[in-house]
């Protein structure tokens, strides 16, 4: 028994060393430090009855007996302080302050307790020579009080509230501790039985026992190092809450509230416990009746309710608790949010408002400046003034482009841009955009080459004018940026997984002048340009690649590009299309030839047109492209005129303007329709306007009126228009001889049908020609001047082998000659112009000789006609005599001056009057080539040689 005492020492010790180790060397919960006194204070115990029991001498065993208490009396109020924290319990401060003052005096009695016999009162030495000698205690009164207070008193309250904590708790987790350490109690407590009922006289188990549960607890702590459990008092947490709490009964009565409840319900705090919640006034009436969050206001706050029904755990309907939250910061915050979206659709209302009204603000003026330049253009005899007439178009083009830019990306950007999805033939639309631009990239001495993919779908289903506009943007920035070279458009089909959909691929790649790599990604933002100084003199605004993009990505497509530097550039555009018409394309030959189709004109007779618009020029503009039909136009400056004449008379068709004072053109519709009688109800009403917006025609169309035309006016798209809603009994060819004006009406006696030229097809030049007869025998004239010198410059290209230019000086012959009729001269040029673009150069040499010869027969044979006809005008005209010198002076001084005046119409009349005389021959021939001049609008030359032949005529009179 002796030697197991002895090893369970040894033992209990080195654990406990172990254990102070350990938790000096971890970081563990805050009561850390509490169980390393005690632990601490086990080893002193430990060590101390180790030294009693084996000593050999009374002294050394007296003296240990000493310290092992010393070492002993403070463990009980260590272990309890201890348990009290690490069960976050309440330490009852009097009691253990109480009990450490004790356990201090026995500590004192304990220093001196060889003398004052209070702890023992006697202490004998026993060494029978049977067993290893010990020391016999005799315990006196203030053993007792140790016994008490050192170790029943803190060793009771541990457990208690370890008992309390363990019932009380519901975490579980926690709980598995506080019962493995209530456990620990039953190694001291039956070893306490024992030693105090002398049941084993020579050894005391009672050091090692404790000594064991110290290191038991220390070894708890240990395991619980990475959970530190805390604990809050649930009554502390809901005095703390911002939230309101509110519990009562099932009868509504008022079982208890917190702080915050009682802030928020002023009411509360006059009413006792058990009163009824309806009689508090604060309380938003049928509080309980919902299970669901009631809101509410009080006192400026905004509040929220939530009503939970408590059942005990048997199920049984208790009562209510109500949680009041403060919902105020969030109520406001949310009202923010709602003013500013509301301010921002506003804004986006205005701004979309402010785009119709730019759009039409600007398109307005701009149909004016375009469609009058357009008409100087068409009148002007010089040539100064008509290259001002260009220019001015041009920019104004250039200008509608940009603001039709800025408008497309807006759209885009407020989501407002719709797709309108069309069944389409996709090698038309294809050809339709590269032979459009074939003629911009001819301009800059570049070629156009495609290769488009045979077997790709010939019907597809997609927004066909924005695919248009995709490729045109990027095929036009292709040849703004390449000086030389060539720009190739290869369209294929990727393979998608969706059933009936393709992959339309369009690769457009230039040997321009590239893109560095790091401007790659910054192209396609708005209003970027790169490269400034490469690109300085390239007009643009920077807008063209990002609506592109934003098309594409509306079109569920992408976008990408490659380039090198100083090499060229590479844009791949990827759209998914639906298939409607698998065959493929090279399949379909119909419907696509449409290189050279112009539209459709036709005259009508006995046809009546109304035109109202407020603005005059914008009428002006109107009345002069519909002139060429051979209406009856008539106008009207307002909707209440409109109303009058339409009550009067019956128009087949009016075109109304829609934005007029007082009365817009809507509103003058519905009047039209409902008060102008039959008149009103029959006539076509086609709508003008510059607003470009989407959804206005559907508004339009809603309203009365039956078609849309917009503003700028574009000849195509009025004669579009016209086409569809004039019926095809009431259009009459420009071959059955119909004049085309007034003017034309008296002064026309020629008939197309009797002009008969080799190698001009009449009746296919109807189809392509809309002037008059006069016009187009002047239009001959042109074709042979400029045709005599161009057949020198195909001379010169051939010998030159200069293929690109030939290929774009056949590709205008092409469609010149196409203009005149001359078919067999334009299908040649075509098949040149073809040829150069497959590079097939053998063909060109073997047949251009063909060409040249047909291209100056042709020329031969219209100037025949042409002499033929001033002969026969000449005999035809009254017979005017010779004219003497100083009348020819006068006349030729008045031509002059007209010429100088920028009357070139004036001095052409007043040429023609002239060689009506019987002239000298050097006079007359030169008189033709100032004529000559005059209709090239070459105006300076036909000024110098209108001067020179007045000065010779002087020096020679
Ligand atoms: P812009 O109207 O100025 O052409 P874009 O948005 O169409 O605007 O193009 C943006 C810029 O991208 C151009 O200014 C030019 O610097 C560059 N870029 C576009 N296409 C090409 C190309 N094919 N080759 C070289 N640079 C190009």
């Amino acid at each position: 028994m002796f030697y197991f005492i002895n090893a369970l020492t040894v033992l209990v010790i080195v654990l406990c060393f172990f254990a102070i180790i350990v938790h000096f060397r971890n970081d563990g919960i805050g009561e850390q430090k509490f169980v390393v006194f005690f632990i601490g204070f086990e080893v002193v115990h430990n060590l101390a009855y180790l030294i009693e029991i084996n000593a050999h001498e009374f002294a050394i065993a007296q003296t240990a007996v000493k310290f092992g208490y010393m070492g002993f009396v403070f463990v009980g109020y260590v272990f309890a302080i201890f348990v009290y924290r690490y069960c976050h319990v309440k330490i009852p401060h009097i009691l253990t302050r109480a009990i450490f003052a004790i356990d201090l005096f026995i500590f004192v009695i304990l220093l001196h307790m060889e003398r004052n016999k209070l702890f023992f009162k006697d202490m004998i030495w026993i060494d029978n020579g049977v067993q290893h000698p010990y020391i016999h205690l005799e315990r006196g009164p203030v053993y007792f009080l140790f016994l008490f207070f050192s170790c029943f008193l803190p060793l009771f309250l541990a457990g208690q509230t370890l008992i309390s904590v363990t019932i009380n708790r519901p975490n579980k987790a926690v709980c598995k501790y506080y019962k493995f350490m209530l456990s620990l109690f039953m190694l001291p407590v039956t070893t306490q039985i024992i030693y105090i009922n002398d049941l084993m006289q020579e050894c005391n188990l009672m050091p090692s026992a404790v000594g064991l549960m110290a290191f038991g607890v220390g070894f708890i702590v240990y395991l619980q190092r990475n959970e530190n459990y805390g604990y809050i008092d649930p009554d502390v947490v809901l005095k703390l809450m911002d939230d309101g709490v509110v519990m009562v009964d099932k009868f509504h009565r008022i079982l208890g509230y917190n702080k915050a409840a009682e802030d928020i319900f002023s009411e509360l705090s006059y009413q006792t416990l058990g009163s009824y919640v309806d009689d508090c006034e604060d309380f938003p009436p049928n509080i309980l009746d919902e299970e669901n969050k009631q809101n509410f206001k009080l006192n400026g706050r905004f509040y929220e309710s939530h009503v939970r029904p408590v059942h005990d755990k048997f199920g049984k309907f208790q009562g209510y608790i109500i949680i009041i939250l403060d919902v105020t910061d969030t109520t406001m915050y949310l009202e923010e949010i709602k003013r500013i979206s509301e301010q921002a659709e506003k804004a986006n209302k205005a701004k979309s408002e402010f785009l119709a009204n730019m759009s039409h603000e600007i398109r307005t003026p701009m149909n004016a400046i375009i469609g009058l330049s357009d008409l100087i253009a068409d009148e002007s005899r010089g040539r100064k003034i008509y290259d001002y007439a260009e220019n001015i178009q041009s920019a104004s083009r250039n200008l509608l482009s940009l603001i039709n830019d800025i408008l497309d990306l807006s759209k885009v950007e407020a989501g407002r841009m719709e797709l309108v999805p069309v069944k389409y033939n996709l090698k038309k639309t294809l050809m339709d955009v590269l032979n459009m631009m074939d003629l911009t990239a001819s301009r800059k001495g570049l070629s156009l080459q495609y290769d488009i993919e045979q077997t790709l779908p010939s019907g597809l289903y997609g927004d066909e004018g924005r695919i248009k506009q995709v490729m045109i943007n990027i095929i036009n920035n292709a040849v703004k940026f390449t000086k030389e070279g060539f720009v190739k458009v290869s369209v294929c089909k990727a393979v998608s997984k969706r059933k009936n959909v393709i992959n339309l691929q369009i690769k457009i790649q230039d040997t321009g002048i590239g893109i560095k790599q790091e401007d790659l990604t910054k192209i396609f933002e708005d209003f970027k340009q790169v490269d400034a100084k490469k690109n300085r003199g390239v007009e643009g605004s920077g807008l063209g690649l990002a609506i592109t993009k934003k098309i594409v990505e509306l079109m569920n497509g992408t976008i990408g590009v490659e380039s090198v530097y100083g090499e060229g550039t590479t844009f791949t555009v990827t759209i998914p299309q639906r298939v409607v018409d698998e065959r493929p394309i090279d399949e379909i030959t119909e419907d696509v030839e449409t290189d050279e189709k112009k539209p459709e004109t036709f005259m009508v007779k006995n046809y009546s047109v109304l035109v109202v618009d407020d603005n005059l020029i914008n009428r002006k503009v109107a009345v002069g492209f519909l002139k060429n039909y051979g209406f009856e136009i008539e106008e009207a400056e307002s909707g209440f005129e409109a109303i009058e004449k339409v009550k009067e008379k019956k128009y087949q068709i009016i075109f109304m303007d829609h934005m007029m004072p007082e009365m817009d053109g809507v509103e003058t519709v519905r009047n039209i329709r409902s008060f102008c009688g039959v008149n009103g109800r029959s006539a076509v009403i086609i709508a003008l306007t510059a607003n470009a917006m989407d959804g206005v025609k559907e508004m339009f169309l809603s309203n009365g009126f039956q078609d849309f035309v917009a503003k700028p006016l574009d000849r195509k798209q009025l004669n579009d228009a016209l086409a569809r809603w004039i019926p095809n009994s009431c259009k009459v060819t420009v071959a059955q001889d119909m004049p085309m004006d007034e003017e034309a009406i008296s002064n026309e006696e020629l008939d197309f049908k009797k002009i008969n030229i080799p190698g001009i097809d009449i009746a296919k030049m109807i189809g392509h020609y809309s002037g008059t007869e006069s016009e187009y025998i002047e239009l001959l004239g042109l074709y042979c001047m400029d045709g005599r010198r161009k057949l020198i410059r195909f001379k010169e290209l051939l010998d030159a082998e200069d293929f690109s230019t030939f290929g774009i000086e056949a590709h205008a012959l092409k469609s010149a000659s196409a203009n005149i009729g001359a078919m067999e001269l334009s299908n040649q040029a075509r098949e040149h112009e073809y040829a150069v673009k497959r590079e097939d150069y053998d063909f060109v040499n073997m047949h251009s000789a063909e060409l040249i010869s047909c291209y100056a027969r042709q020329l031969d044979d219209i100037e025949n006609y042409l002499n033929a006809l001033k002969t026969k005008d000449k005999g035809k005209g009254e017979s005017i005599g010779y004219i003497d010198d100083d009348t020819l002076k006068t006349k030729l001084e008045n031509a002059l001056k007209a010429l100088e005046d920028f009357k070139s119409k004036d001095c052409a009349a007043l040429i023609d009057e002239l060689m009506r005389y019987e002239l000298e021959i050097g006079v007359e021939s030169k008189l033709e080539e100032v004529k000559r001049k005059l209709s090239l609008y070459e105006d300076d030359d036909a000024e110098n040689m209108l001067k020179d032949l007045l000065s010779t005529l002087e020096q020679e009179g």
